[in-house]
């Protein structure tokens, strides 16, 4: 008898097995990357100094998020929903005009009762 209700709460403690597990982690449909705004797990942002910007692309280039918006061959802005920070593009900046700024420098401090501090987040930088 208490061998079986050992056996029962061994059985509720047991991992699921790669069988019982949900399906996850699958990729429904072509280029859904869009639906998912990886801009949130930035933790520093690249500001542009376009007044010292060449436009020569290399950021544009290296962005794994394909962030850099591009207009009449040159570089507008950044998309900050998109752009994780990962600072590629403040690397092979050629004049080094792309500064990467602690995204804590731009949250907004709310006050009330419960005073609170908000992440902003701008879609982008300055242009
Ligand atoms: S790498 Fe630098 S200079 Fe070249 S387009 Fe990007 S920001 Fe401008
Ligand atoms: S930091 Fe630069 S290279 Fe990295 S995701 Fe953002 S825009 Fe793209």
């Amino acid at each position: 008898m208490a061998t079986k209700k050992f056996n029962k709460k061994i059985e509720k403690r047991r991992e699921k097995n790669w069988r019982e597990i949900p399906i996850g982690g699958m990729i429904t449909e072509p280029g859904n990357s869009k639906n998912y705004k990886t801009g949130s797990w930035r933790t520093f942002r690249p500001i542009t100094d376009f007044s010292k910007c060449i436009h020569c692309m290399q950021c544009w280039i290296v962005c794994p998020d394909d962030a850099i918006i591009v207009k009449n061959k040159k570089k507008i802005k950044t998309d900050l929903n998109f752009c994780k920070g990962c600072g590629l593009c403040a690397e092979v900046c050629p004049v080094k005009c792309i500064e990467m700024r602690l995204e804590s420098e731009f949250e907004k401090k709310v006050k009330g009762k419960n005073e609170k501090r908000y992440k902003t987040y701008e879609t982008i930088d300055r242009n």
